[in-house]
């Protein structure tokens, strides 16, 4: 295996050999660095007053990581501004919520060029060059404009738009141009390709090959569709742990015979909350009978407070839960339990398996991983129900969820009266085929699947 250079906005620094605590993504990504020997290059997350390219260099469990410091113009332009404000919410359908700005933008391309420059000397000529997310899009770009002739891949974890939505984008066509820099780039899902193929096809004219070839004045890309994973085994064996066993029990106590119903999401527009909390209410409103025999426990630690569309879905969830809660809680029971704390994973695989309804419905996401960390951590003789909305990347995978739309109370309301009345054979069945495709496509077979594709491209000539 050649080494592997990996490029992403942050820097996950091992805590361990194992994993545990950590993401699926970076324990994978660890254990390749690991094996071949390579560096993980990020920002560090922490602010400089002048920018000095300087190298923070690592090594943690066997992990080279090498990490540098922004100037705070450049964290407010390129990570708030350009990452956070303009393309998350229009690379996830949010047009009404991008921010348009010159200076976002100059940010952006500074960053970038900024990256570049501090990490070409790090790169050996044989080696693979993985650059992650859409923080990122042109790094491939400014890596050739520097001489790199190395196979440079890029995958984008959050979904890639419509071609009339990217549109609005007032770079769109630079930014896409800026792709064919790339031997491969990959997505979470075939709905993204296609996507992105359309853009391609209808904007830039380009031709399409045999292999997954994209044809763009003279230069030849992959794009493949490479869903990411979890640590599948680690998780299961993780739900089994002693962490994991003492919140189920307590959890087990505290519902006190009621049934359990959960959500984990970071505090985002996109994950769909106001309308599951709607959804909810739908349910508990066609359902009296149900009163003071289920709950809702939500889970929502904030993120991107600097960013003022996260104040306001904040202020408004706190709004809406605290309206639920008063309109139909007695002395006894409290319809939401609506927790800002974040969680580590080894206490969310307990509380997954005391939960008979796993309830992840985002308006757009590019994969969502709580929603196969809650069918790995199930028990096999009393598995739960996943509800699961079509446009989380993870339904092309999970056909056996309860697919529904998310914006619709109804249709989260029906699901939930569905799940809570579903049969045990049934919901075996149905958690069974989506185990299978968890653990066959977990983040291991993830992490190969894209860095076959880029061993197996054709190093490219420099622009
Ligand atoms: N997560 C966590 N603690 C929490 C909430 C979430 O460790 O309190 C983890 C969760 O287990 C999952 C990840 O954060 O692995 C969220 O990934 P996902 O793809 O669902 O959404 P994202 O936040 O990346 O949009």
């Amino acid at each position: 295996m050649s080494r592997l250079v990996v490029i992403s906005n942050r820097v996950s620094v091992p805590t361990s050999d194992v994993g545990g605590a950590q993401g699926g993504l970076s324990v994978a990504l660890a254990a390749a660095l690991r094996e071949s020997n390579g560096v993980w290059f990020g920002w560090s997350g922490e602010e400089t007053e002048h920018f000095s390219g300087h190298i923070n260099f690592q090594r943690n469990f066997g992990v080279a990581t090498a990490t540098i410091d922004l100037e705070p113009h450049d964290i407010e332009e390129y990570y708030n501004g350009y990452a956070n404000r303009t393309l998350w919410p229009l690379f996830h359908y949010r047009v009404d919520l991008a921010e348009f700005e010159r200076g976002f933008a100059g940010g952006y391309e500074r960053v970038n060029a900024r990256f570049a420059d501090t990490v070409v000397p790090l790169i050996e000529p044989e080696d693979l060059v993985w650059v992650n997310d859409y923080h990122l899009i042109p790094l491939g770009q400014k890596l050739r404009e520097r001489g790199c002739r190395n196979r440079i891949g890029f995958f984008l974890h959050i979904p890639w738009p419509p071609m009339p939505l990217l549109l609005s984008l007032p770079s769109h066509r630079e930014l896409v141009q800026s792709m064919f820099a790339y031997d491969v780039v990959g997505f979470q899902t075939k709905d993204s390709l296609e996507a992105f193929r359309d853009y391609a096809r209808v904007q830039l004219g380009a031709d399409f090959g045999d292999d997954d070839g994209v044809v763009h004045e003279g230069r030849s890309i992959r794009a493949i569709a490479c869903p990411i994973g979890i640590d599948t085994t680690e998780f299961r064996a993780s739900a089994e742990g002693e962490v994991a066993r003492g919140v189920f029990e307590q959890m087990r106590a505290s519902a006190n015979g009621r049934t359990m119903i959960i959500g984990v999401d970071r505090l985002d527009y996109s994950k769909g909350l106001q309308e599951r909390f709607l959804g909810y209410e739908r349910f508990l409103a066609a359902n009296p009978d149900k009163h003071g025999a289920v709950f809702l426990l939500q889970i929502a630690p904030p993120s991107r407070g600097e960013v003022q569309s996260y104040q306001e879905i904040r202020a408004q969830l706190d709004a809406l839960s605290g309206r639920i809660n008063g309109e139909f809680a007695d002395a006894e029971w409290v319809p939401i339990r609506y927790v800002n704390k974040g969680h580590p994973r080894e206490q969310l695989a307990g509380m997954y398996r005391a939960a008979r309804i796993g309830l992840v419905t985002p308006l757009r996401d590019g994969m969502n991983l709580v929603a196969k960390e809650y069918v790995a951590a199930q028990d096999a003789k009393d598995p739960g129900v996943l509800i699961l909305s079509r446009f989380a990347g993870a339904a092309e995978q999970l056909a056996d969820a309860l697919l529904v739309n998310p914006h619709s109370p109804e249709e989260l309301a029906d699901a939930i009266a569905t799940a809570l009345a579903m049969p045990l054979t049934e919901r075996i069945a149905r958690w069974r085929r989506m185990l299978d495709n968890i653990e066959a496509e977990d983040v291991i077979w993830w992490r190969r699947r894209f860095t076959d594709a880029l061993e197996a491209s054709q190093p490219q000539a420099a622009n």
